[in-house]
């Protein structure tokens, strides 16, 4: 995908290719964030998180997902209403759930910040400080157990179930999604119900024509969670961010064959 760099009034301007600033640097006294997407990337490739977090690598920028964003945006608004009167949603009545109301607790804003705050815990023995900004959290109110939720928005033909949603092998990342930000919580010393919630809006495809809106089935996907493998791979994440060496590439990575394909031509 082509991208262009554009200043603020929308003109071209020369991409540096660089960063200056949110570069890494083991001895900084000032804690470095490092988001669960980040964390995410270290997952998918060490080699370009490195280039990204240590030397400053700029990855192209990607458009918004706007459409994506809405739902999350109305979604947030409903649940911001149950949260206020303390009342059910209505999905948690067609999906059999009782007991449950959206969490009021005065950092539900900041939790669902990921720009500037998310969750955050300081990663032991690091300037690390580990952030991810949530789509919701519910409360069991028997348990005092908090429930953790994330909205997706998709359009897929795949029957809406538990089974298909969570064997999906493009929904593995959403799995671990949703552990990073369990991990998050239990180390601010919350209890963390053993399910969490994916919010599925599925837009429907089977309609006569546009006419100026969409339809969406709407679906809760339970999912237990499991962290036991993270302090594994944050250990791992420090080892690669205090090495001088570049950790190897993904080799099923398509951009990497294109840049090496590309400079062959090139040369
Ligand atoms: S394989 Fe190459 S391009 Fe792909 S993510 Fe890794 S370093 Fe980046």
């Amino acid at each position: 995908m082509l991208s262009l760099k554009r200043n603020g009034k929308g003109e071209f301007v020369d991409a540096p290719g660089k960063r200056s600033r949110n570069i890494y640097s083991p001895n900084s006294e000032k804690p470095f964030k490092l988001s669960r997407g980040k964390f995410s990337d270290f997952l998918t490739c060490q080699r370009c998180f490195y280039l990204d977090r240590v030397k400053g690598l700029a990855s192209p920028s990607m458009p918004g997902w706007s459409l994506n964003s809405l739902t999350d945006d109305l979604l947030k608004k409903e649940f911001d209403v149950c949260r206020e009167t303390q009342t059910p949603h209505r999905i948690f009545d067609e999906s059999g759930l009782t007991n449950i109301v959206p969490f009021n607790h005065p950092d539900i804003d900041k939790w669902r910040d990921s720009l500037h705050h998310g969750v955050q815990y300081p990663l032991p023995n690091s300037n690390i400080l580990l952030t991810g900004g949530v789509d919701d959290v519910w409360i069991d109110l028997p348990t005092q157990k908090l429930i953790i939720v994330d909205y997706k928005s998709q359009a897929n033909s795949q029957p809406l179930t538990p089974s298909y949603y969570l064997s999906n092998y493009y929904h593995e990342g959403y799995k671990k999604q949703i552990d990073f930000y369990v991990y998050l919580f239990q180390k601010n010393n919350f209890s963390v119900s053993s399910t969490a919630y994916f919010y599925v809006c599925n837009g429907i495809k089977d309609t006569d024509g546009f006419y100026g809106k969409m339809l969406f089935n709407e679906k809760l996907i339970p999912y237990k969670w499991d962290t036991s493998w993270i302090d594994t791979k944050l250990n791992e994440m420090l080892e690669v961010l205090n090495s001088e060496n570049l950790p190897d590439s993904n080799q099923s990575c398509e951009n990497c064959a294109y840049s090496v394909q590309r400079s062959q031509m090139e040369s």
